[in-house]
């Protein structure tokens, strides 16, 4: 898309006083939360305004993180895929190797400037767990992870990695064993403990201001993809790839691009086996709105309104619910939102490996294959930026088990 006809002036999509992004978001929480919802609103749009504030964590996201992260022209793929130039946007290049710690590199430092003195988190796959507790081990805090047990034994590296940083690891054993319940535990201790504790939530998801704060932290991505292209491409990118999981690297390229008409944005969900199998994490393609984990959004449940179990390949896009800001995109049509099998996802971790030299994450991959898609279908002239969240080399078993390789 050619400068002319972009609308160069960044428009904002800020959510109501009460963290409502149309029908969606706002905070579902009980009495004894909405004192600490309140607090941590309070500190966050006291501190982001703050130039002080501002400064040091762009330093450290320079300096500890190693932003910017470059676009990179994939030239093979591009050939492989015959039509549109395909762009990777390096998240993967990252500290820790993904964009998580984008936003707990800005939620450790509001921690800091909020007085508190432990951090917690809840964790699936566990990146967001070694995220959080590498900032914590920076900035010489305590940390506790819940994890859901069957999540411990599935993810010991990432287990033993947090381990070395120095936090505690903390069993949840309620319900299904995995990240909800971990969600609620991580809940509890924070209400509990909401003195001296500070809980990171990892992605667009959660009771306001969580959306905003986790979108905003991640909204690097975008500000910097914008005029990254700007300066090497003189031009906008024509579409936008991003996975979504809760939707944080996806919001976080998209945010700075919403005024741009004519760069369209795509999501893409997990869809597992496939959407009409029902094992799958496609909230936005095949949920409904309801309430979970504190805001209004799309999510996965049955007839009975019971949360229903969500199944694909990357652990990472393994969640029932979605970011509030989404819902909110995908019903004004500002964004489309699409599903990738897991399946075509493997292929593309396999193609970007072998013609790149690149190896991404399970989640990106799934990214990736919708990019390549739709980049087959359009002119030479046209430019496809996908959003490379993660590097690879966390899903090396895994890939090795699905294809019965014992390592
Ligand atoms: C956690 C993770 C995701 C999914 O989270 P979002 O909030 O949807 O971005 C995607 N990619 C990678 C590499 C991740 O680690």
């Amino acid at each position: 898309m050619s400068i002319e006809t972009a609308n160069v002036i960044p428009v904002s999509s800020e959510p109501d006083d009460a963290g409502h992004f149309g029908p969606y978001g706002g905070t579902y929480a009980s009495e004894t939360l909405m004192h600490a919802l309140e607090e941590l609103k309070e500190a966050y749009f006291r501190w982001r305004s703050d130039e002080e504030f501002m400064a040091r964590l762009d330093a450290d996201l320079a300096h500890y993180v190693g932003r910017p992260s470059p676009i990179y022209f994939a030239q093979r793929l591009t050939e492989a895929a015959g039509g549109a130039r395909i762009l990777l946007k390096r998240e993967d290049l990252n500290h820790t190797g993904a964009h998580k710690i984008n936003n707990t590199m800005g939620q450790g430092l509001l921690a800091q400037h909020m007085g508190k003195k432990r951090i917690i988190a809840e964790t699936g796959a566990g990146q967001h767990g070694v995220a959080s507790a590498t900032v914590a081990a920076r900035l010489g805090k305590q940390c506790a992870v819940y994890m859901g047990e069957v999540d411990i034994h599935r993810q010991a590296i990432n287990v033993f990695r947090m381990r070395l940083l120095g936090a505690e690891v903390r069993p949840v054993t309620s319900g299904s064993k995995t990240l909800k319940d971990a969600l609620n535990e991580a809940m509890r201790d924070w209400v509990t403990n909401i003195d001296d504790t500070y809980y990171i939530i990892g992605t667009v998801a959660g009771p306001h201001p969580y959306p905003l704060m986790v979108r905003d932290f991640n909204a690097v991505v975008g500000r910097e993809a914008r005029r990254q292209m700007l300066e090497q491409y003189e031009a906008l990118p024509d579409v936008l790839v991003a996975c979504v999981g809760g939707g944080s690297n996806a919001l976080g390229l998209f945010h700075p691009f919403i005024g741009d008409a004519g760069v369209r944005m795509v999501g893409v969900e997990a869809a597992g086996e496939g959407l009409q199998t029902g094992r799958h994490a496609a909230s936005l393609c095949a949920g409904r709105p309801g309430v979970l984990h504190g805001c209004r959004t799309y999510l996965m449940d049955d007839d009975a309104g019971q949360i229903t179990h969500t199944h694909s390949v990357s652990a990472g896009l393994d969640y029932p619910g979605v970011g509030p800001e989404h819902a909110w995109l995908k019903d004004t049509g500002r964004a489309e939102y699409v599903g990738v099998t897991d399946e075509e996802a493997l292929q593309s971790f396999h193609q970007l490996t072998r013609l790149e030299g690149i190896l991404p994450a399970l989640e990106s991959s799934h990214a990736v294959a919708h990019g390549f898609k739709m980049a087959a279908g359009m002119r030479p002239d046209q430019i496809v930026l996908i959003n490379l969240s993660g590097r690879g080399d966390k899903d090396v078993q895994t890939v090795a088990e699905l294809e019965g390789i014992s390592l």
